[in-house]
Formats: structure tokens, sequence, C-alpha cells
């Protein structure tokens, strides 16, 4: 177990006592929950009626859990059976919104905690959007076309009773990207006869998608990681950045990065990470990883000379000034934060949800590393996808600069939420508690006005 990075106040730990106890074994959760909890202590201070109308508790039970058999049949004609999931977490700014992931490690805890922070970073977005978020544990690894078309077929024809573009919108997450997003709307269209564009996000550009959708979170990740360093006056120019990771979010910002003057050194996938001094090749990534679909050692094996391929390694042993996990939950844990500190790392932004542990936070934390968590720093994937929406209900389609600059301006205005919340309750430079605190008070400002919901 690691060491809580933050301490419940004593008039939540009643809140957390009762989450654990209703919510058996879902670590995740337990984790995504602690980290909020540990932050309204100065909120609940301030504002005790969140209190006495129980607005956190309610928010910590989702408003519907949706959990479902999804059989198909695999090319090799063998009957296959998966679970789906979609937690329709709050819906009081706006339909509920969030990316599905297929992973083989999907639990109900695993969607339970996305939907959870989903709530707060949407949110952050500002944006007229509500939280959830879905999936299943079929791993689309070395699945035929076809075989995933099948899956996708038979996940939508039980989850499209439960969408609609006013009522649940999905979209994408780890396993499933723009081929998914296609086979998941072509079957909500062939069932509800129905072409309703603004039911999911992250589609094709010809079929109702925004242009910057695919960029959106890698991009908004660096913008976020930008403004951090801007606030202390510094640069993302001319620094040593490590990205972990070689999906969607991690390949858009590396591409970021190096727009703006910095070098990534190093990206990984689940078995292990590569070392490129002279800066990732993204052509060679992006076909590695985006076409191809091949591990992550094909890049040093295509590229040869001093490039380095380390099985099995911890990406964070690499040296850097700049630190962007952007692969997946709890990637990033004590050790390896005490190892970037003392390698002088000044900022870490989280690219990817919760990927450091509640150790790794605190030790950011006490050694003054600015620490941006990822439910603010990655909304710009959920923010574009709320752009998309836009478009889909006026029956435009927006140029890229204009959609890449509503992304800049929207992590900017992030930005500027989070750095004064936490100015105003006397936690300079906290963003997690900046983060956590002005998410909660959007929502839970909107459920009170809405009555005991
Ligand atoms: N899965 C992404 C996230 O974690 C995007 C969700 C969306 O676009 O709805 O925010």
């Amino acid at each position: 177990m690691t060491t809580p990075a933050t301490t419940i106040d004593r008039a939540l730990q009643h809140v957390y006592k009762e989450v654990l106890r209703r919510n058996p074994g879902e670590h995740e959760f337990h984790q995504a929950v602690e980290e909020v909890l540990g932050s309204l202590g100065p909120v609940v201070k301030r504002h005790p009626h969140y209190l006495a109308e129980r607005v956190i508790e309610r928010l910590c039970e989702p408003e519907r859990q949706i959990i479902f058999r999804v059989p198909w049949t695999d090319d090799a004609g063998q009957v296959q059976i998966n679970r789906g999931f979609r937690v329709e977490y709050s819906s009081v700014l706006g339909p509920y919104k969030g990316g599905l992931r297929f992973h083989p490690s999907v639990l109900l805890g695993t969607v339970k905690f996305l939907g959870f922070e989903q709530i707060f970073k949407n949110a952050l977005t500002g944006l007229p959007i509500g939280g959830g978020k879905g999936g299943s544990d079929f791993d689309p690894k070395g699945r035929s076309d076809a075989e995933v078309m099948r899956f996708c077929q038979s996940f939508m024809t039980e989850l499209y009773r439960h969408l609609g573009e006013y009522t649940d919108v999905p979209a994408g997450d780890i396993g499933v990207g723009g081929r998914e997003i296609g086979y998941l709307f072509g079957q909500y269209k062939r069932i509800t006869n129905r072409y309703e564009a603004g039911v999911i996000t992250g589609k094709g550009l010809a079929w109702g998608g925004s242009r910057a959708r695919t960029e959106a979170t890698g991009y908004g990740t660096v913008y976020f990681a930008n403004e951090m360093a801007r606030h202390v006056g510094r640069s993302l120019d001319g620094q040593r950045v490590v990205v972990s990771g070689s999906g969607n979010v991690a390949i858009y910002a590396i591409e970021k990065v190096t727009e703006f003057g910095g070098t990534v050194v190093a990206a990984s996938d689940s078995s292990g990470y590569v070392v490129d001094e002279a800066g990732i090749d993204l052509d060679l990534l992006k076909d590695l990883k985006e076409v191809r679909r091949e591990r992550i050692s094909r890049y040093a094996e295509e590229k040869g000379g001093d490039v380095r391929f380390v099985e099995g390694g911890n990406i964070w042993d690499v040296p850097c000034e700049v630190a962007l996990p952007c692969a997946t939950q709890n990637e990033l844990d004590e050790e390896a934060a005490t190892t970037l500190v003392r390698n002088g790392t000044h900022i870490v932004a989280e690219g990817a949800n919760m990927p450091c542990t509640p150790g790794a936070v605190r030790v950011f934390q006490e050694a003054d590393v600015l620490f941006g968590p990822g439910k603010a720093v990655n909304a710009g994937g959920v923010a574009t996808s709320a752009l998309e929406m836009q478009q889909n209900a006026s029956r435009d389609s927006w140029s890229f600069e204009h959609t890449d600059e509503r992304l800049g301006e929207i992590m900017r205005n992030i930005h500027e939420s989070v750095v004064t919340t936490a100015e105003d309750y006397g936690r300079p430079g906290d963003y997690v508690f900046g983060a956590n605190a002005a998410g909660f008070t959007a929502v839970a400002d909107a459920m009170l006005a809405m009555g005991v919901i």
C-alpha cells in the first residue's frame, strides 16, 4: 500500500468510511475519492451547507450504473463473453459525458474511478457536460478488425438504449480509438434509425467528427504544462521531457512539446521504454503505433544507432526536467517520484487519468515540484468532445485553427481557475487543491439549485 498524499479533514472522514464500506475492493475508486475528499476540508469549512445538504455523499454515489453481458463470436467461430459497463455519474451540468475503455484490466471500480474524476474534469472545462465513463474487459490487442467490429456491435446492441445526444455521450479512452468509434456509431445508427451525430464523439472527419479532437488531449496537456511553466517564469523551450505511453495522448503531447521547443527523449508501452537522445521520431512512432500496431521495441530496432530499448524497465529512471505521465493509472509511484526529484524534474503534468500514486504526489509536493493533476491537465480531450457536440448541434464544421484556438483558450481558463481558487484558499501553487475545489464547487452549486437530486 502506498501512503495517502492527503489527509481527509475530520468533518469528511465519515463520508470516506462509508465509501469504503459500500464499495468493497474497488481500490482505484477509493483512491480517486480520497484524493478529492483530501481537498474539500477548507471548502466545507467555508461553505458548511455542502455538508448539511450531504452534497459530497450524493456525489460519491453514481446516478446510475449499468453492467451488461457482451457475447460475440471470434474468427474461429468460438463464442466469447465480455462484460460491459457504463457508469452514469452526474448529469447536473449536462448529459453524461466520458469515454469508453476497452482493456482486460477494466472492472466496475475502474469505471467508477474514471467516472468520478470525469465529473470534476468536465466541470473545470466550463462547458455543459456531466460526467460518466464506460468500457469493457475486452482486449482489442491481437484481435482482427472483424472481431473488433463484432464486439463493438454487440456492445452497442445493449448500450444504445441508455445513450442519446441529450442523455449520455460516450467517446474513446484506452483501447477505443477512431476504428471502434466508427463501429459503435454505425451500430447505434442502425438500431435507432437516426443520424444522431451528437451521441458519440471522436468521430471521423467525414461523418461528424471535429478537427483537432484526435490531437486534443495531448495538445491540451502541453498547453496546460506550458501555463504551469509560465506561471513560475519558465518555459518548455529547451527542456528535456519524458512522456510515458505511446498512445493517442502521448503521441500528440510529444508533437506539441516539440513545437514548444522541448525535446522528448523517451516514450514507452507496456513492454518497456525507448530512449532517443535526438528526440523521439514522431513519424516513426505514429506509423508503428497508429498504423502498424507494433510494440515499441520496433522503434529501437528500426532506428538503430544509440537508440535503446529497455525491456520491462521504468521510464521514470530517465532524467528529465519535465515529466508527462500519459500512459495509465498508478504508473508513477513514490519510488519513481523520488528518482525524478533527485534528477531535477521541476514540472509533472498528468496527461493520463490518475497516473501518479498518492505517495508520488506527496513526494512532488514536499519537494516543491509543480504538479498538475489529470482532471485539469488532460481536460482538453473531453473539452474538444464538447466542441464536437457543439458543431454537431449546429450542423457546422470548424477549421483546425479555430478549434485548436478554442482548446488553447479553454486550457488557459482552466489553469486560471485552478490557480486563483488555490490562491483564494491560501494555498498558492497547489494545483491538486485548486482543481478539486473549483471542480467540486461548480458541480455542487448546480446540484443544490436543483433540489434533492
Ligand atoms: N476519455 C477521455 C477522458 O478521459 C475523453 C472523454 C470524452 O471525450 O468524452 O477525458
